[in-house]
């Protein structure tokens, strides 16, 4: 499923394509990907572009005139670039490129979402007023990922998938992130000490690092198709060794959706994280916990 970094590629395989080109028509095919918004406006949307911004998960196009659209790649959307007249299975809107290629936005599921704005704006749209920090395109340091997550009272994986927190992080990188840290995914954010935050933000970066060198290309494989190869850390991995230690890696249901971490690379504090302060030991988790095997 698609989370920041895979978005950042695909913004950047955008960027390559459309540089230097115009789109001479653009089409798109009535789905729920528009969520009833009028397809009309996708058909204006020609020309160059010229601007193609991202802000967490979403990809904002710029064309002349100030046309444009919003595009969020929901779980399995994908802009893929074919010759002219070549079949692209579940291409649901297109742009013909005036060097004989076309863009195809693809998404079998569905859950993607494209919304166009007819005369500039895309940065005043409620969903994208409403991202947090990017940590790409604005930093995210140790006091920043406090300052952001800090106060929520959900359990921290939970937190950090909050797009209003931090934009862009989902469930892979969150779980990449917080191993890479050596924190719990069920920890509290106020228990966290300044170096846990500190080894977190580290992490976040390191993990879309990893994402980057694994996935960058002009066709990126999603974890949940064919032929993918699971190459994270701890993400998907539950009841097989730590890719650190050996350790069994375990899994449980967060939020709704599955968690996978190490249990002892990530142990949870037994005493006070902080001195005075009370155990932050979230018993729910631990009494709670229904190993689940790759469920996600
Ligand atoms: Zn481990």
């Amino acid at each position: 499923m698609p989370e920041l970094p895979e978005v950042e590629i695909a913004r950047r395989n955008l960027a390559r394509w459309f540089k230097g080109h115009r789109v001479v028509r653009a089409e798109a095919d009535a789905t729920r990907v528009f969520r009833g918004a009028e397809l009309a406006h996708f058909a204006r949307l020609t020309g160059r572009v010229e601007a193609l911004e991202r802000k967490g998960k979403y990809l904002l196009l710029t064309l002349e005139g100030g046309r444009g659209l919003m595009a969020h790649l929901g779980m399995t959307g994908k802009f893929v670039r074919r010759a002219q007249g070549e079949v692209v299975p579940y291409s649901r809107a297109r742009f013909h490129l005036d060097d004989g290629f076309v863009i195809h936005f693809c998404d079998p599921r569905l859950f993607g979402r494209m919304e166009p704005v007819p005369s500039g704006g895309l940065w005043e749209l409620a969903s994208v007023k409403a991202l947090g920090r990017d940590p790409l395109t604005e930093g995210l340091t140790g006091p920043q990922l406090q300052e952001a997550v800090g106060d929520s009272k959900q359990d921290l994986k939970v937190a950090l998938m909050d797009q209003g927190r931090v934009a862009g992080l989902g469930n892979i990188h969150a779980a990449e992130a917080l191993f890479r840290a050596g924190v719990h995914p069920a920890r509290k954010p106020a228990s966290l000490t300044p170096p846990e935050w500190q080894r977190l933000a580290e992490g976040v970066h390191a993990a879309f690092d990893f994402a980057f060198k694994e996935q960058e290309g002009e066709d990126i494989v999603y974890l949940e198709e064919p032929g993918s190869v699971n190459r994270f850390l701890v993400y998907g991995r539950a009841e097989g060794p730590c890719s650190r230690c050996g350790t069994t890696v375990e899994s449980f249901t967060q939020g709704g959706r599955t968690t996978h971490f190490c249990p002892k690379c990530q142990p949870l504090p037994k005493g006070p994280a902080r001195p005075g302060k009370p155990p932050k030991r979230p018993s729910r988790v631990v009494d709670g916990a229904k190993p689940r095997s790759r469920r996600r």
